[in-house]
């Protein structure tokens, strides 16, 4: 008797891919509890012991309930969960697709951190902007991103910054802050009548030619 892996996890009965269902924090019928967080279970409704067992059930006892087949996943040893019907304990089973979507984005999340990570220490300043205006990236990894660009502060990203406007309000003010740190950091402003980058001593914008006052 072995530990049971997710993927070996199939009832003998019907081969069917048996469910992790998650425990019940009190412990019956034995006294002693599972000692695992979940089981394995067969929920096939049309599985030959589950169908039997509720024949077997109701012929020799009278009584309208029936087994599911459970295996241990720590031990390997297999056995019966009574249940009082098809319905019963269902609500406990362990969403697995769920489960395994929440595991890839995590991990997901992860390796956007690190390539951010990676970005900053080589001041790569079009691979942050790139995170940053992905629409379809983590949230929390935009904003970092946008951080990212003020900490550097290489004037040249303070321009395509500025240009863009995002729907998120987190990462929009996170820019914003960015933008000032990055203008500070250059001695830098944007010209209120043109909106071009100039120096902030400059009196006449050399773009648009309005005069500055101080
Ligand atoms: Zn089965
Ligand atoms: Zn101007």
């Amino acid at each position: 008797m072995a530990q049971v892996l997710e993927e070996k996890a199939v009832c003998p009965h019907c081969g069917q891919k048996l469910n992790k269902w998650s425990t019940p924090t009190f412990n019956f019928a034995d006294g002693l509890g599972w000692c695992s967080t979940f089981l394995y279970i067969c929920f096939n409704d049309e599985c030959t012991f589950f169908k039997n067992s509720w024949k077997h059930m109701s012929d020799t006892y009278g009584q309208e309930m029936g087994y599911r087949f459970m295996l241990h996943p720590d031990s390997g040893e297999a056995s019966s969960l009574p249940c009082g019907s098809k319905y019963a304990m269902k609500g406990d089973i362990i969403d697995e697709i769920k489960e395994a979507q929440e595991k890839a984005d995590l991990e997901a999340r992860k390796k956007a951190f690190q390539a951010l990570t990676d970005y900053y220490i080589s001041k790569d300043v079009d691979s942050l902007l790139k995170v940053l205006m992905d629409e379809e990236g983590f949230g929390s990894v935009r904003v970092k991103a946008a951080e990212h660009l003020g900490e550097i502060g290489e004037l040249r990203a303070a321009e395509p910054l500025s240009n863009y406007r995002c729907v998120n309000e987190v990462i929009q003010k996170k820019i914003a802050e960015s933008v000032q740190k990055i203008h500070k950091k250059n001695f830098t402003m944007e010209c209120p009548y043109c909106a071009e980058i100039i120096k902030i001593r400059a009196k006449i914008c050399k773009h648009c030619g309005k005069e500055l006052t101080a």
